[in-house]
């Protein structure tokens, strides 16, 4: 258990340093087993552990970069997550380290491996092999060299577009198209004399601006302060990351970064992706350019110019959806109040998968805001299977996306108990208002059900090593289970079981209903 209210700068760093001994020492153990005694359970369960500390540090830790409001923890976090990051690295990069395995490899228990021992053993070697380890030491070492810049590139990266804070300061005559109660939530400017209002790069802020603001110019504003989120540095960043991993992929033998990633992917070669994506793309084509005539012929009618610029595409797709669909998102917000939702996934949830969440009272929380829940089986008894964390309305500073957060992985203990997972949602939904509740645009109830589909992935998770655990799988699988959950957010039925207007208590009405699904 963590103590987020005790957490200081001092004591966050203490506690990775901490972790990153204990794993040096467990590891200094491994590597001093004599080769003759080496088995799976000294080699591999005992190197899992060993990770595992410094795993459940960063998943207690290096998260608060996400998420502390206090900027002194975040920044030590922040280095925190990036020294582990490196940690990691040089793990994979220990020819001690190598020998232990490769000594294990050897033997005849080795040899008589099956199912996932196995594949944790075949993937391993993939790995040291992936690292160089099959190069002259002195390629090996400009690998292991790169490898570490890329992780430094990208914490820099990600922080220069996490701080990034940017808005266009606007009179309200100029937020035509823009409901009272979406304007009422925006931060007021005295400028000039005059009230002037504060449209961010936040979601529940851009988003709605750039589907509904009439001023063409103002959307052409915000969206390219949007597009240059961090700035002509995070240019260079991302050119010498590029760079990098040319440089690494062509070490290694391989004929690009691309084919290097897609070998541990389910796709395995970098032609099946290729192929994949021609063929996506030329079935795509006629529909992309149908629906383009139709937003410019729109726009013509209604404005006179058929030009479709990227910053009038969110605008016309949605005037259409008003006009020729009656598809209305604020109406729609109306009937998705956030507590509504959450009650209706928690619903198709439990019923689904035969699993019971309740509130966790005493989970240790970073945030006020943030609410916690145990996952039980619907059918067995007493201890929960996992626990998960919402972290639901933007702060400043806080990790700007929707997105699902391992804190500690499931993995069969050596003692043959399981460990429990835990993880988070962190998102960014509109926040309430006097006036009114969290309501939740429709594209916001997907993305609510889509992260907590990661979540269910970790938590019903049975896997015995964190190489396989949850959502750490091929990573062109892990959106499956996610993509899935947002099926029901389009169903007729489990809508009106949840949906239910933020004042009359009503479910989203048939007609609108089917507007949407049309508009699809
Ligand atoms: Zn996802």
């Amino acid at each position: 258990m963590i103590d987020y209210q005790q957490l200081t700068p001092e004591s966050l760093a203490q506690a990775c340093q901490d972790a990153i001994n204990a794993c040096d020492d467990a590891i200094a153990a491994i590597v001093a087993t004599p080769a003759d005694e080496r088995t799976f359970a000294n080699t591999f369960v005992a190197l899992e552990s060993a990770v595992d500390i410094v795993h459940q540090a960063s998943g207690k830790y290096a998260f608060m970069s996400h998420v502390s409001d206090d900027d002194a923890l975040r920044e030590t976090a922040r280095d925190w997550d990036e020294r582990i990051g490196k940690y990691a690295v040089q793990l994979g990069f220990r020819e001690d380290l190598y020998a232990a395995v490769k000594e294990f490899a050897a033997t005849p228990e080795a040899a008589s491996l099956a199912g996932e021992e196995a594949r944790l053993l075949e993937f391993t070697l993939r790995d040291y092999r992936r690292n160089g380890f099959e190069l002259p030491k002195e390629q090996r070492e400009q690998v292991q060299a790169l490898m570490n810049r890329l992780v430094e590139l990208g914490t820099e990266f990600r922080k220069a577009i996490d701080t990034w804070d940017d808005a266009i300061v606007v009179p309200r005559e100029q937020l035509a198209g823009m409901p009272d109660r979406w304007i009422d939530g925006l931060r007021r400017v005295e400028e000039d004399g005059a009230t002037k209002y504060r449209v961010s790069l936040d979601y529940p802020e851009i988003m709605p601006f750039m589907d509904n603001a009439d001023s063409g110019e103002l959307r052409r504003e915000l969206f390219l302060k949007n597009q240059n989120k961090g700035g002509e540095p995070n240019v260079k960043v991302l050119e010498e990351a590029i760079a990098v991993r040319s440089r690494i992929a062509q070490l290694l033998g391989y004929d690009s970064w691309a084919a290097y990633v897609v070998e541990k992917r389910m796709a395995k070669e970098r032609g099946h992706v290729d192929r994949f994506l021609r063929d996506f793309g030329e079935r795509l084509a006629p529909k992309a350019e149908a629906d383009m005539a139709v937003l410019s012929r729109a726009k013509q009618q209604h404005a006179g110019d058929a030009t479709l610029h990227i910053w009038d595409w969110w605008y016309e797709t949605n005037r259409l959806l008003k006009t020729d669909y009656a598809v209305d998102d604020f109406a729609i917000a109306e009937y998705f109040p956030l507590q509504a939702c959450l009650d209706g996934l928690f619903l198709v949830t439990q019923d689904l998968l035969g699993i019971r969440y309740e509130p966790a009272a005493d989970a240790p929380r970073w945030h006020a805001d943030v609410q916690a829940f145990d996952v039980f089986d619907a059918n067995g008894g007493g201890e929960p299977l996992a626990r998960f964390y919402m972290d639901l309305y933007p702060r400043p500073n806080k990790f700007g996306h929707a997105a699902a957060f391992t804190l500690r992985s499931g993995r069969r203990l050596p003692d043959g108990s399981y460990q429990r997972p835990v993880s988070a949602i962190v998102a960014n939904f509109t926040k309430p208002t006097p006036e009114a509740p969290s309501l939740l645009r429709h594209t916001e109830v997907v993305t609510l059900f889509h992260e907590f589909g990661h979540i269910l992935h970790q938590t019903l998770t049975t896997a015995r090593f964190l190489e396989f655990s949850g959502t750490s799988t091929e990573r062109d699988f892990v959106e499956a289970p996610s993509q899935m959950l947002e099926h029901w957010v389009w169903d007729r039925d489990v809508l009106r079981r949840f949906s239910r207007h933020h004042k009359t208590g009503e479910p989203l009405p048939d007609e609108l209903l089917d507007a949407m699904i049309r508009a699809k």
